[in-house]
């Protein structure tokens, strides 16, 4: 089967390139490689559906790297999740990890690589066919 991206994760990647079209991307991602596949990760296709539920931005939403935005907007996504948008299942940032688990409250992330150079979202089965527009105030939300 073909894998492909959630739809709600092409929207927020649209977000972002729409946002910052000039944004380094060396550290974008989403699907899993060798290393990602040899144990659970949402980079991996749905055995099923073949939908893939994750993303990695580049930290560098300014190719300078300045200013430095992407823990604002990691916050924004977590809040727009918090807020009651059921595609976002967790966001991990800079060492932390946000998801329904504590109320969208960061917590310290204790995964092997601590992503201080990428953005890592991944999303419910809710997103696989919703691309919705998201209301994340730094990635061009109209509200
Ligand atoms: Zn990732």
């Amino acid at each position: 089967m073909k894998p492909t991206l959630s739809k709600a994760a092409q929207q927020l990647r649209e977000q972002f390139d729409d946002t910052f079209p000039d944004r380094d991307r060396r550290s974008d991602g989403w699907i899993g490689d060798a290393r990602h596949s040899s144990r659970p990760s949402d980079h991996n296709p749905d055995p099923k559906t073949g939908v893939v539920r994750a993303t990695d931005t580049d930290r560098d939403v300014h190719k300078s790297g300045k200013p430095d935005l992407m823990p604002d907007i990691a916050d924004q996504i977590r809040l727009a999740a918090k807020a009651g948008d059921k595609r976002i299942a967790y966001v991990i940032f800079n060492g932390r990890i946000a998801s329904s688990r504590l109320g969208w409250r960061w917590r310290k992330y204790t995964g092997s690589n601590p992503h201080n150079h990428h953005c890592h979202v991944s999303f419910t089965s809710k997103g696989d066919e919703d691309g919705s527009f998201f209301q994340i105030p730094l990635l061009g939300a109209n509200k």
